[in-house]
């Protein structure tokens, strides 16, 4: 699903990812570890296009994403981002939250139809035939697009248990609510794949099991997931890979169990000594 080929990431002289290789398949629940400054997160970023790669190439789906005929937008859709920082936004409630980038998307597809449909008509007219236009690819209104996305968005929250909290705002959330409302906010795009970076690290201690559990139980329904975080616990039972990250390169790439019972790298046996 995503090829990572020799991925470099300068900012100015400093070489932050020094040639990244690895693939991510389908249903794989990856989690990425390694010291602060390794590159982690810029390695998510690079991912997801918040970051233009200086060297190397990311294929999703068999794209080239650096190709510049690609639309990030579409790409966006396609890959979920969940962040430290909850990043809701806090003056919208939470089902606006949840619905904002459907909405957002169905509508410019609506108007791309309704163009195509414009010019269809024109050209029938000019054929003379105006009244063969298939207006059938239209027939959805806005209003219909966001009466399904808010449906769409009151099932998820249904499913989180906080169906009762969408019309309020995130700043009446605890921070386990709110990192849940925004893990199912990128669901909402139906993702291939969700990288979540740290997503537990900014909660009070008695809110990171919540947050875990959501992510395990989509780990469980076969989501595609990358995550970088801490929680080794979580890292041995749901990954199925994990990476260790250092200083820009990948050093690890091993099973759970392996990575933690046979390390082979002389750092990660030091990082591990420190963290476990
Ligand atoms: P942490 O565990 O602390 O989150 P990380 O592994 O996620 O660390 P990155 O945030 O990817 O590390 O940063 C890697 C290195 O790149 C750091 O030295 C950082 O200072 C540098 N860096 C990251 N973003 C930028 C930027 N926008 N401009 C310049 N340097 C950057
Ligand atoms: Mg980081």
């Amino acid at each position: 699903m995503i090829d990572v080929i020799d991925l470099k990431k300068n900012y100015g002289g400093h070489e932050v990812l020094k040639g990244i290789n690895v693939t991510i398949n389908r249903g794989d629940i990856v989690v990425v570890l390694g010291p602060s400054g390794s590159g982690k997160s810029t390695f998510l970023r690079c991912l997801n296009c918040m970051e233009d790669p200086s060297s190397g190439k990311v294929v999703f789906n068999g794209v080239d994403i650096a190709d510049m005929s690609v639309n990030i937008n579409i790409h966006r859709r396609r890959m979920g981002m969940v962040f430290q920082h909850f990043n809701l936004f806090n003056n919208k409630t939470v089902v606006q939250n949840i619905m904002m980038a459907p909405v957002y998307v169905q509508c410019q597809e609506l108007r791309r139809a309704k163009r195509s449909n414009m010019r269809t008509l024109l050209l029938n007219l000019f054929r003379g035939a105006s009244k063969k236009v298939p207006l059938e690819e239209i027939s959805v209104s806005k209003k219909q697009i966001i009466a399904q996305a808010r449906k769409q968005a009151l099932d998820l929250l249904k499913r989180i248990g906080l169906e009762d909290k969408a019309d309020v705002y995130p700043s009446t959330l605890s921070g386990g609510q709110k990192q849940r409302v925004a893990i199912i906010r990128s669901m909402a795009m139906n993702p291939d794949v969700i990288l979540f970076d740290e997503p537990t690290s900014a909660l009070d201690p008695e809110m990171v099991g919540e947050v875990l559990d959501l992510m395990k139980a989509l780990a469980l329904e076969g989501m595609t997931m990358i995550i970088v975080t801490h929680e080794m616990g979580f890292a041995k039972e749901v990954a199925n890979r994990i990476l260790f990250m250092d200083d820009g390169v990948i050093l690890e790439s091993a099973p759970p169990e392996e990575f933690f019972s046979h390390p082979k790298h002389p750092r990660l046996k030091d990082f591990l000594s420190k963290v476990l």
